[in-house]
């Protein structure tokens, strides 16, 4: 688990706070679209924005209380959906301009859903199980008067997984008096979660590799990727990558990382992984240790980060050598490096577009917890394909017309469709 990531907290050498940040992005994308001013103001507010205390007894049966935070940013196009975070850095800022960038994220996808973020100012490692199960069940229990499948639906994000949806799933459905399984996704299967949740954002990220390489007219096959971060978005990338017929020939964690020009072995990678160790253990013939920083820079066709936030920056951006830039990672490409990529003709697949395959699955997992009916994992698959191929399209489509990279294309794709159902609805009274 990434303990730093901020989702999209894309900050440049200018320090600003998170929702600064989106607030800019906000000002540009308007501006190349020129958005009604008035709509402009309605995205530029979020809709919500709930603070709690959560006091909760400790092992040693003393009281601490922590700090909430559920944000909707957006409800326009259908209920909330975002991540819940525990960490000691979660601001309220921040979850604001999260909550805005998942607003961004379920437009571009079609996925019928607005944005939502949710934090707790908590060090998770610090705490018990008890303690957690705790913090969970009150911080759930405060936040139950404004989320539910219909309005608000959270799901794990930084230091929160399916066993803290189960208990925050099992705490609604005691406030309300009946099983919700739908009001979280990422749930174990056992529980109502879906096949395919765990893969999907690997996978969403290969779907958008395979559309622009044939989009591009390159050839996959023997195309060689690095892969920086082998955690759940970068290990599932890159073995699908090579099941695919890709090399890959670099990958790294946060202890440093490993090249091969030959390839190495993805899944020789993932049985160290599983035993808790580093990819820096592998060894074989023609394997030499690398670092981070040169990883990002190897000779390759595709570079996948899949980490953290500012990774490729204004000083490192014209040694990248792959030519098409994947963002599993939310945020790992600065506003600054972006225009020399551009200008040095990189295609990069944006974390919006990119690694929406996760907040895609989960969209499929409360389609089946509503209709309490479940699909096959190929089902899942089929249907992730489908809107991924067709969000990559659309955004690939709005950056030739408009001449712009794939990043401002997409954020103009979910910014209309977020103006378009604002005008259509109205604005109450
Ligand atoms: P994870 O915790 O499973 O894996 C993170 C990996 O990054 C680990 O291998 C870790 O060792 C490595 N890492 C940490 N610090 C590093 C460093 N300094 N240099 C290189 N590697 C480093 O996390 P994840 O779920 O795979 O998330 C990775 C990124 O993908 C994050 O930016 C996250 O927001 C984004 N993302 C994940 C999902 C998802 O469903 N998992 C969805 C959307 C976006």
């Amino acid at each position: 688990m990434v303990l730093k990531t901020a989702e999209n907290k894309m900050q440049s050498h200018v320090e600003r706070n998170p929702w600064q940040m989106a607030m800019v992005q906000l000002d540009s994308v308007a501006a190349k679209m020129k958005l009604d001013p008035g709509i402009k103001k309605k995205i530029a507010h979020c809709k919500r924005a709930l603070i709690v205390s959560i006091p909760i007894r400790m092992d040693d049966g003393s009281i601490e209380v922590f700090e909430g935070y559920r944000v909707q940013h957006n409800v326009e196009r259908g209920p909330a959906k975002g991540g819940i975070r525990y960490h000691p850095d979660v601001t309220l800022e921040e979850v604001k301009a999260l909550a805005f960038w998942m607003t961004l994220k379920c437009a571009v996808m079609g996925v019928p859903y607005g944005g939502a973020k949710g934090g707790v100012r908590v060090n998770p490692k610090e705490l018990s199980i008890g303690e957690l199960e705790r913090l969970t069940r009150r911080f759930t229990s405060e936040i139950s008067i404004i989320i539910g499948p219909e309005k608000d639906i959270p799901a794990p994000d930084v230091y929160t997984n399916p066993q803290t949806m189960a208990w925050m799933m099992d705490t609604y459905s005691m406030v309300v008096g009946y099983s919700a399984p739908g009001v979280v996704t990422g749930k174990p299967i056992e529980i109502g979660g879906s096949l395919g949740r765990n893969e999907a954002t690997g996978r969403g990220v290969v779907y958008v590799i395979q559309n622009a390489f044939k989009q591009l007219g390159w050839n996959l096959k023997d195309s060689r990727v690095a892969v920086q971060g082998f955690g759940n978005a970068g290990s599932i990338c890159a073995k699908l990558l090579s099941d695919l017929g890709l090399k890959v020939i670099a990958v790294s964690d946060s202890k440093g990382g490993v090249h091969c020009d030959k390839g190495l072995d993805v899944s020789k990678l993932n049985q160290i992984k599983a035993k808790g160790g580093s990819v820096t253990e592998y060894t074989g013939n023609g394997v030499t240790r690398i670092t981070n920083e040169e990883l990002l820079e190897t000779k390759c066709d595709v570079l996948v980060p899949a980490a953290l936030e500012n990774q490729i920056t204004e000083e490192n951006a014209r040694r990248v050598q792959a030519k098409l830039i994947a963002e599993a990672a939310n945020g790992p490409t600065t506003p600054e490096a972006d225009k020399i990529l551009y200008d040095r003709e990189v295609f990069v697949l944006p974390d919006i577009l990119a690694n929406a395959g996760g907040v895609t699955v989960s969209y499929l997992e409360w389609v089946q917890d509503i209709q309490a009916y479940f699909w096959k994992e190929e089902d899942v698959n089929r249907r992730l394909q489908d809107i991924m191929d067709k969000a990559f399209q659309t955004v690939y489509e709005v950056s030739k017309k408009e001449r712009v990279d794939m990043r401002l294309a997409a954020q103009m794709v979910a910014v209309s469709r977020i103006a378009k159902a604002i005008q259509i609805r109205g604005i109450f009274p």
